[in-house]
Order: structure tokens, then C-alpha cells, then sequence
């Protein structure tokens, strides 16, 4: 990915700005951690609102128990810069030629959690989406993980698919910000949470990364089976934008506060992921960062039953949305190189760090 406008790093560093004191948040980790309970007794952590009792092990549509699971916790290169960093053997890689040590060897400290509440039909993670790849791993594995990663050099903690684990993750961070965790925490999920389960994280998350998948209903219905997507997206988006407002920048040109919305450009969709730009840009202007994804790869399985899902975005396709966005004067967005629709970006989910 490239960015597309002057790299904002003249706006405030958040480093330096001073992260809560951890003692103060005491009582509202407390309040928090009751939550976690309740969300985990009748779960409604996302809008699909099974009620299943996960902590006796029930599983509700995402297929998880309260117990964690994850697939692979390592240094990430293939997000956004921003999020990234400009590290050795990524696509930053040219990027990084010349820039001080500071801006090299870097990575998202991201962590893939198993199971999904979406599991759109197009799903390029689908092995930990459905559960099948990874391990359990405790509250106290999670926590020293994310210090590892930090240890590693991590720009911050990337966090995918968090949303079935949310209260957990809200103890642990917790907990691993009191044992010294100081670099940023990225909530990298599919736009499909419900507003409670945010609220959970408010003040222990300071990016959201969220995808906008859908506006249309039918599109929600048929892909992903959650025709109500487009209403919890703009309900989630809302809460996400209350709680990171503006969009920071260290010196370094990465990011340590804000919102970037991902949409992912689908076959023959270039009207919906306009749709989705306009309704982003119209709602938040420049406060919140769109990222306007190409790298749609068809799956196995998925072009069988919708053969309109059975090839790749064409350059043509990726030019007119982005066209489209560039005449609305929306500069505050990432747009993708091409060839980025391989699968081999899709790391190996074969339990890293864990
Ligand atoms: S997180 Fe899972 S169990 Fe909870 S409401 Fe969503 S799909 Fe259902």
C-alpha cells in the first residue's frame, strides 16, 4: 500500500503525549472486568446476539467458547504503512531504502485470534475463521505475548478479529499496560461489533481498523449473511470515531491514534465501495482515513456457489473507484499498488508465538 497524500507528520505526536495513568483506571477496570462476565453469560458482543453462555462453553454463530484462541502472534508487514512500518523483506521495503534506523524495522505486533462472528463466503483467513487453525492460550500467555511483541519492536499490538474475545482482551490489556506495555493497541476487526463491546475497549484501544464491508443489505445478506450489517457498521463506526476522534501521527509518519476504514473492493462492485467512500467521507470528512483495498482473492468454494466472486478486481474496476474518490476530494485515504491480489499474503497460521 502507498500513501496516497503528504504523510502527515506534522501533526501531534501522541508518544510523548502521556498515556493514563494505569492506577486511575482502576475502577473502571473493575467496572470493565464485571462486564466481561455478563457479555460472556449471555453473549451479545456483536449483533448477532446468540445469548450463548460461553464461559459453560457454549458456542453461539462465531463458534468460540470464552476460552482464547489464537493462530499466530508475529511482526506483520502487509497492513497499512501507517500501522506497519517500513520493515525488511515488506512491501515498505523500497519505501524504507534511506530512511533513518527509526523508520526501519518495524512490523505490526499482530496477534490472529480463531473464529469469526462474519465469515463472509469470500474469506481469505478461512482456516481461523471457522476455528479450525489455532490453540488455546490463557489471559496470562495473551498478556506476555503482547509484551514480546513490544520487545520485538512492534510499532504496536495489532489485534484481528477480536471482537468474539473482546472482554478478555479488555482484562488483558489491562493488565499488560500496568506490566509496561506502552506502544500503541490497534482493533483490526470487521466492522460487525455491537456498541457495548466497544465501550469495552474505550481507553485501552487507540486505533480502530475496521472494515466497512457492506452498505447494501442484500450484499450483507448474501456474502455474509447479516442483512442488518450495514445499520451495526454505521452504528459501530460512530462509537469507534467517538472514542479515537482525530487521527494522530508520530514523527515517524505512523500512526498512534484514530480510524482508518477498510473497504474491500469486490468483483463488479465499484458502485457499492463508492457508496461506502461517500458515506464515510460525507459522515467524518477528514477525521477518519479510508483504505481502498484491491487485493480481493477468489477462494476455493466461494466462485462455485457465486460465480460473480470468481475472479479478481480489474485495474480498470480499482481506477474508477478510485477516480471516483479523488474527485470527491477525499485525500485522506491509502490506495493499493497493484498486484496485491495473491495469497500468499496471507500469513501461515501455523501457531507463532503463541
Ligand atoms: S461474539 Fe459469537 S457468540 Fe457472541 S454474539 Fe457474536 S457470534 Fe454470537
Amino acid at each position: 500500500m502507498k500513501l496516497k497524500t503528504d504523510r502527515p507528520a506534522a501533526k501531534a505526536d501522541r508518544d510523548g503525549a502521556g498515556r493514563p495513568e494505569i492506577s486511575g483506571q482502576a475502577a473502571g477496570r473493575h467496572e470493565r472486568l464485571s462486564a466481561c462476565d455478563a457479555e460472556l453469560r449471555a453473549c451479545r458482543l456483536c449483533p448477532r446476539a446468540c445469548g450463548a453462555n460461553r464461559l459453560k462453553g457454549e458456542t453461539g454463530y462465531c463458534g468460540m467458547t470464552a476460552e482464547i484462541r489464537a493462530a499466530r502472534a508475529a511482526l506483520h508487514f502487509w497492513e497499512e504503512p501507517c500501522i506497519s512500518g517500513y520493515g525488511e523483506g515488506s512491501p515498505q521495503d523500497i519505501l524504507s531504502a534511506g530512511l533513518p534506523e527509526s523508520r526501519q524495522r518495524k512490523g505490526s505486533g499482530t496477534v490472529f485470534f480463531s473464529g469469526c462472528n462474519l465469515r463472509c463466503v469470500y474469506c481469505q483467513n478461512r482456516e481461523i475463521a471457522a476455528g479450525k487453525a489455532g490453540r488455546e492460550i490463557t489471559q496470562e500467555r495473551l498478556a506476555e505475548i503482547f509484551l514480546e511483541l513490544q520487545e520485538q519492536g512492534a510499532c504496536n499490538i495489532n489485534l484481528v478479529t477480536p471482537t468474539p474475545y473482546i472482554p478478555q482482551i479488555a482484562g488483558v490489556l489491562g493488565k499488560a499496560r500496568a506490566s509496561g506495555l506502552g506502544i500503541p493497541v490497534v482493533c483490526n476487526c470487521g466492522g460487525y461489533e455491537s456498541v457495548r463491546a466497544l465501550q469495552l475497549l474505550e481507553g485501552l484501544v487507540d486505533i480502530y481498523l475496521t472494515d466497512f464491508k457492506y452498505l447494501d443489505p442484500e450484499a450483507a445478506c448474501q456474502y455474509s449473511a447479516a442483512p442488518d450489517y450495514p445499520s451495526a457498521a454505521r452504528a459501530a463506526l460512530e462509537e469507534m470515531v467517538r472514542q479515537a476522534p482525530h487521527a494522530v501521527f508520530n514523527a515517524d509518519g505512523l500512526m498512534t491514534a484514530g480510524v482508518i476504514v477498510r473497504h474491500l473492493l469486490l468483483p463488479g462492485r465499484v458502485r457499492d465501495a463508492c457508496a461506502v467512500a461517500d458515506y464515510v467521507y460525507d459522515t467524518y470528512g477528514d477525521a477518519v482515513w479510508l483504505s481502498l483495498m484491491r487485493q480481493y482473492t477468489p477462494m476455493k468454494g466461494a466462485a462455485e456457489q457465486y460465480p460473480e466472486l470468481g475472479r479478481t478486481v480489474t485495474a480498470r474496476e480499482y481506477s474508477r473507484w478510485v477516480r471516483h474518490v479523488t474527485d470527491r476530494g477525499i485525500s485522506n485515504c491509502f490506495i493499493q499498488e497493484r498486484g496485491t491480489a495473491r495469497e500468499s499474503f496471507i500469513p501461515p497460521f501455523d501457531g507463532e508465538g503463541l
